[in-house]
């Protein structure tokens, strides 16, 4: 468990020879060594991106001549621009949230307030994640306002309406406290009770978790959100279900769902795993896309599985979390992590949800670093599944349907190719057509 004993805390103020103390600090210097490193680099390739999109807003790639209007090209210009201006924004508004949960005492703050009101004990603990939780979605709901009613809505993207996301933040915040609030309670339960391997048993139940989250997500929380109905087409059927057959896959069913009542953005994917794998189509997809067309975003999709990147995503998301509780459990047990963080520790009562949200915050400012490798695997990705797709079905029916999803998506077509290379987890369509036709 991870408990704090006065020793610690005593070595951080005592005077030689200040092991815990020197530690705490070398985490305050690198914390905020990266979280500023994060930020200028983030700034400098998003500002490279707004200038590359801009410097050719003007005209359509000769590649694209034949098949982009001037007038997609340019909003599909102005939409990259308005997002990356907007996420440097956001960015900023996180990185001060970050410094104000942390080194200037937030956290700190909420847990002995909670402390003061509920004592020690699991009910505090529960009770400092849910409200951690609620104070961050609060502090978030302007951005994600503003994404959904401004900039999406000015682009013509948005097709909700303030209740409709009313309803949904409500539907989403009781999923969130009937699903999580239990398995956060078992999680915390085992960090106080299972003993200094705590962490390999909490991996395990997340690790079962997320499984089953994968399991029930289409069958019992999706149709909470949208209407899912077979799909009714019988040609486009017949056509999709022949691919699958050739492609040697056996799915539950082919589902439409109404991605329209939220939004004009299509997309296509498959789901579930053993008996609840299922394909579903969006509504917009199928409104914009021909049979053909159709028949090779599926086939896509087909090769991600043929492939097995969805099982090498969800091996390495395992190994990776293995090495994260691994690594929480041993900082939970060190005054440092708290202190060198902002947060006094509690004496005599757990600090498992303190070290859990503290880990939580501070982990992403060091995994940043590692966002390109991730990007670079997902684009490789992308290819093979291209690549398959071509074998498959028909290359001109690819190329065409994903120029028609690039051009509704309003995603440029002249990204800047080092801002690519950190953040796309798509290659640019320049780069998928030229590797179709090569
Ligand atoms: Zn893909």
């Amino acid at each position: 468990m991870a408990r704090i004993v006065a020793d610690d805390i005593n070595s951080l103020a005592m005077a030689d020879p200040f092991p815990s103390l020197s530690l705490s600090l070398v985490l305050t210097f690198a914390f905020a060594l990266a979280l500023l490193a994060g930020l200028v680099l983030n700034f400098w390739l998003s500002s490279r991106q707004i200038r590359h999109v801009a410097q050719h807003r003007g005209q359509v790639p000769p590649a694209f001549a034949q098949t982009i209007l001037l007038s997609a090209h340019q909003k599909a210009a102005d939409y990259t621009i308005t997002k990356a201006r907007f996420g440097l924004l956001e960015l900023t508004l996180g990185a001060a949230v970050l410094l104000g949960w942390t080194l200037l005492g937030g956290l700190s703050s909420l847990n002995q307030a909670l402390l003061g009101w509920l004592g020690g004990g699991m009910g505090q603990q529960i009770a400092l994640l849910a409200a951690f939780v609620l104070i961050s979605g609060l502090i978030d709901l302007p951005v994600t306002l503003y994404q959904t009613f401004v900039i999406e809505e000015r682009f013509g993207f948005n097709k909700m309406t303030p209740k409709l996301w009313l309803l949904d933040l409500l539907k989403s915040s009781l999923i969130g406290a009937v699903v999580g609030l239990p398995i956060a309670a078992l999680i915390l339960w085992m960090m106080g009770a299972t003993g200094s391997w705590w962490w390999l048993w909490a991996w395990g139940v997340w690790m079962g978790f997320n499984l089953l989250l994968l399991l029930i997500y289409p069958t019992f929380i999706a149709p909470l959100f949208n209407k899912f109905v077979p799909l009714e087409d019988e040609t486009l059927k017949a056509r999709v279900t022949a691919l699958m057959k050739r492609c040697g896959f056996a799915a539950k069913g082919l589902f439409v769902m109404d991605g329209s009542k939220r939004s004009a953005h299509a997309n296509a994917y498959f789901t579930g795993f053993g008996a609840s794998k299922r394909v579903v189509f969006y509504d917009t997809l199928l409104a914009k896309l021909s049979a053909g067309e159709v028949d090779a975003v599926l086939a896509h999709e087909l090769g991600h599985f043929k492939h097995k990147h969805i099982i090498k995503r969800i091996v390495s998301m395992f190994a990776l979390s293995l090495v994260g509780f691994a690594l929480l459990g041993w900082l939970a047990t060190q005054a440092w992590f708290y202190a060198g963080l902002g947060v006094q520790p509690n004496l005599g009562a757990p600090n498992d949800a303190l070290a859990l949200l503290l880990f939580m915050l501070a982990l992403p400012v060091f995994s940043f670093f590692i966002a390109p490798v991730m990007a670079h695997f997902s684009r490789k990705h992308e290819f093979e599944a291209d690549a398959y797709a071509v074998r498959q079905t028909s290359g001109p029916d690819l190329a065409t349907a994903l120029l028609k999803l690039y051009e509704d998506n309003a995603s440029t077509l002249t990204p800047d190719p080092l801002y690519v290379k950190f953040h796309y987890s798509h290659p640019p369509a320049s780069e998928r057509l030229a590797r179709m036709t090569s």
